[in-house]
């Protein structure tokens, strides 16, 4: 992997990698940087935690210092458009790390909260605009914002943002941008319609696939565990007793799940907060924040609302309810492994969601591992894929130990759910990050 130093970046740039503790590329960064500094369009295949934000910020900071300082009322000079609010947030707390020693304005534009203050920041025109594509329009519509001068475009989470039904408002921004620009598309996922977009909008792309859909699966060590339904609650008790579990993301497949599992976390004293859509935004960056901090150890949340959620060291995520949407699966484990860290995944499936297990396994391109061992385990559940025959022992094992089986169906030692484990960083295949372990435990309190 290369050095950031062999970019030819600008200086201050360079500074600004090197106190975030970045000391080498992540593969996306390596293949896309060079790419978007010559002036191409891209699309790029990456999923959140390949460090896909770095690879499109640096290039754009880069052509942004040509113009430093040169902004027209109510334009932006460069455009990030993103399917969440947090997101949003995220990709800008990013931009502003690295571009802290350049002159730049960069702000953020999103809905469920006041128009006022993004209005007022609007006016004097700004560098880079993050924004997500409904108040962007309607900003656009009432004449603060001006998407004339545009120079540089990307679409983060592209999969997502059609999942969210923003294609007509994306369609209709773009339609304002001039057509001399350079655009770069981002996506987890290449469904046919996020193909067609980008034939639509980008001119004579680059691809770049770094991160098929098992790449993040292979860095996480993932575990099926066969429960009822109504013993999914004794189950996630049961599972929390194990103090190796210090952060960890909990998904539920609706608003009221997550609510309701996070006010059972509560009767059993262990402290969570749910983030989702019914959340005021107030609500919800307190909610990561103190999550963030350590201040509570579970975070309960739907798929949209954990989109753009980004956390260092989280060491487990458990799936209460598996996704009807296998996509959502390989997102959702994502959000423990990242950047280089390993991490852990619990996922509670019940009878009716074998069909859910079978799809993922089909995309992550491996069997997810069967652990057993736990006292609500559902017998009877053992047929797999499609019932093409039952789960190999393996030899010698255990009788009612996990078993473990990773792609290339080589069996790992086992091992129990309260049996302890260190998490701390492996080397990955990403960029690792110097003096900045992701192992909570290890990190100064003041971190
Ligand atoms: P992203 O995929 O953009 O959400 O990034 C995931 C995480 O990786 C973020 O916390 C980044 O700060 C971090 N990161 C990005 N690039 C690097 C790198 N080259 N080395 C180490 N960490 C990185």
């Amino acid at each position: 992997m290369g050095k950031f130093a062999e970019l030819g970046l600008n200086k201050s740039i360079l500074r600004a990698i090197e106190e975030s503790g970045y000391e080498e590329m992540t593969p996306i960064q390596s293949e896309a940087i060079p790419c978007i500094l010559k002036g191409e369009d891209l699309i790029g295949v990456a999923q959140t935690g390949t460090g896909k934000t770095a690879a499109f910020s640096l290039p754009i900071i880069q052509h942004l210092v040509k113009g430093e300082g040169k902004r027209n009322p109510k334009t932006a000079r460069s455009l990030i458009l993103a399917p969440t609010r947090e997101l949003a947030v995220q990709i800008a707390e990013n931009v502003k790390t690295y571009s802290k020693y350049m002159h730049f304005r960069t702000t953020l534009v999103y809905g469920g909260a006041s128009q006022k203050s993004q209005v007022k920041e609007m006016a004097g025109g700004v560098d880079i605009l993050i924004a997500t594509p409904g108040r962007l329009l309607d900003l656009e519509n009432q004449g603060h914002i001006n998407l004339g001068e545009v120079e540089i475009l990307v679409l983060d989470e592209a999969d997502r943002m059609l999942d969210m039904g923003f294609i007509r408002d994306i369609q209709k921004i773009v339609a304002r941008l001039p057509k001399q620009r350079q655009t770069i598309l981002l996506s987890a996922t290449m469904p046919k319609t996020v193909e067609k977009l980008a034939n639509s909008i980008l001119k004579k792309p680059t691809r770049i696939e770094v991160a098929p859909g098992s790449t993040t699966a292979e860095k996480v060590e993932q575990h099926v565990l066969f429960v009822p339904k109504e013993r999914k609650r004794a189950l996630l008790a049961h599972v929390l007793k194990n103090k190796e579990i210090e952060r960890v993301l909990i998904f539920t497949r609706t608003k009221h799940g997550a609510n309701r599992v996070a006010k059972n976390l509560d009767q059993l004293g262990i402290s969570s907060a749910a983030i989702h859509g019914n959340k005021s935004q107030n609500a919800r960056q307190k909610a990561l924040n103190e999550f963030r901090e350590g201040e509570i150890r579970a975070l309960v949340a739907t798929d949209v609302a954990a989109r753009g959620i980004d956390v260092d060291g989280v060491t487990h995520v458990i799936n209460f309810d598996l996704p009807n949407e296998p996509e959502s699966y390989v997102h959702r484990i994502g959000r423990t492994a990242r950047a280089g860290a390993t991490g852990i995944s619990l996922s509670f499936c019940d009878h009716e969601e074998r069909p859910y297990l079978r799809d993922i396994e089909k995309i992550i391109r491996q069997q997810v591992p069967l652990m057993e061992d736990h006292p609500f385990h559902q017998e009877g559940m053992e047929l797999r894929n499609n019932g093409a025959g039952k789960e190999a022992k393996e030899p010698g094992a255990a009788p009612d130990a996990p078993k473990r089986r990773n792609n290339s169906g080589k069996h790992k030692p086992n091992r129990r759910i309260n049996q302890p484990k260190s998490h701390s960083a492996k080397p990955g295949s990403g960029g690792q990050r110097k003096g900045r372990p992701t192992n909570r435990r290890a990190r100064p309190a003041s971190a």
